[in-house]
């Protein structure tokens, strides 16, 4: 591999500085397991990198206002996986934390260098699109916060600008009876780059608002089968007026069409337009099981205790 500079800033100015006067060829450094193994394939060659997870609250998760929770960076896989604020209210992040390849790579591997690798197949990636999360970035002009969705540009490609770096995810609160699932479907069964996967999430709407579909608020989001992780609208607005066995079905084949896969070396797309509909099909199906078995576990009103 090219030898390069490791470089530890002492603060967020510090680190923007370092990285803007880099020019593209000093490149932020979380887990490595990203950039690595491409700058071993020679795909990059940094002058140098600069370590960004001793930065404060990089490694942070605690609540914010509001009842939001704040996800720093640089934690990894397994710290956000196994923390009880997360496991408390946003167990589809636990689960595609939990789909990252091994167990070891997970104690490595940072939801930041996630969603900044920019990969279509980051399995963070559909579970944050669902939870609508939020994500900081430092850089010059100081700290701005976009949606996830506006974040991820193309495949590779990040809303980052010179000088700039992902210090954390915000997560809105979500309600004790929001249920998800995360399924994935990679070329193995454990450890391999997602081939599609789809996140499913269903919350009870906002129950203070009249206009909220009595089915609840429900949210599709799709990976690697598009340039960017895709959020499935039309798909999500159908379960919306209906969730019987017909709408599940209606609901899966409008994900699936909103799908803009490519043939490439693990699947064709026609593979991969056929698999979101089956794991937008489970996914539900999951959901729907979760909510029934939740209902049955709660007293009868009025009943004895
Ligand atoms: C064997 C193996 C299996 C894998 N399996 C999976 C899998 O199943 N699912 C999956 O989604 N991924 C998988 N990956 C990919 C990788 O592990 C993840 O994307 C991981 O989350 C990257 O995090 P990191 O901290 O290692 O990022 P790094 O490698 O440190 O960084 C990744 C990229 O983001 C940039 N970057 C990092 N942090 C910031 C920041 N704060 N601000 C701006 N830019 C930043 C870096 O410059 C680099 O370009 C796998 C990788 C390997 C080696």
């Amino acid at each position: 591999m090219q030898p390069f500079d490791y470089l530890i800033p002492g603060d967020h100015a510090e680190a923007s500085a370092l990285l803007a006067a880099g020019n593209g060829r000093v490149r932020p450094f979380m887990g490595g397991t990203d950039l690595l193994i491409r700058t071993r394939g020679g795909f990059v060659r940094p002058q140098a990198v600069v370590d960004l997870k001793g930065l404060p609250g990089m490694k942070e998760i605690r609540p914010g206002d509001d009842g939001w929770l704040i996800i720093g960076a640089a934690c990894t896989m397994n710290q956000v996986a196994m923390h009880p604020l997360v496991q408390a209210r946003y167990d589809l992040l636990v689960q595609a934390c939990n789909s990252v390849a091994s167990y070891q790579l997970r104690n490595r591997a940072t939801i930041g260098g996630n969603c900044c690798n920019a990969s279509p197949a980051a399995d963070t990636a559909p579970a944050l699109y669902c939870l609508e999360a939020v994500a900081e970035i430092y850089g010059p002009q100081g700290i701005r916060r976009i949606p996830i969705a506006q974040f991820f540009v193309g495949p590779g490609k990040t809303a980052l600008r010179s000088g700039e770096f992902l210090t954390s995810l915000h997560l809105p609160p979500s309600p004790q009876d929001a249920r998800g699932v995360f399924n994935k479907l990679g070329r193995t069964k454990m450890g391999d780059i997602s081939v599609v996967s789809v996140a499913v999430y269903r919350r009870s709407g906002r129950l203070a608002d009249p206009t909220a579909p009595a089915t609840g608020e429900w949210r599709i989001a799709l990976g690697a089968v598009g340039p960017t992780p895709l959020r499935a609208a039309e798909a999500e607005a159908a379960l919306m007026q209906d969730t019987s066995p017909a709408g599940i079905r209606v609901a899966a084949a409008l994900a699936a069409a909103a799908a803009r896969p490519i043939d490439d070396i693990r699947a064709s797309a026609a593979y991969r337009r056929a698999m979101v509909a089956v794991l937008a099909r489970r996914g539900i199906e999951a959901v729907l099981a979760d909510l029934s078995a939740a209902r049955a576990q709660l007293p009868a009103a009025g009943g004895a205790s």
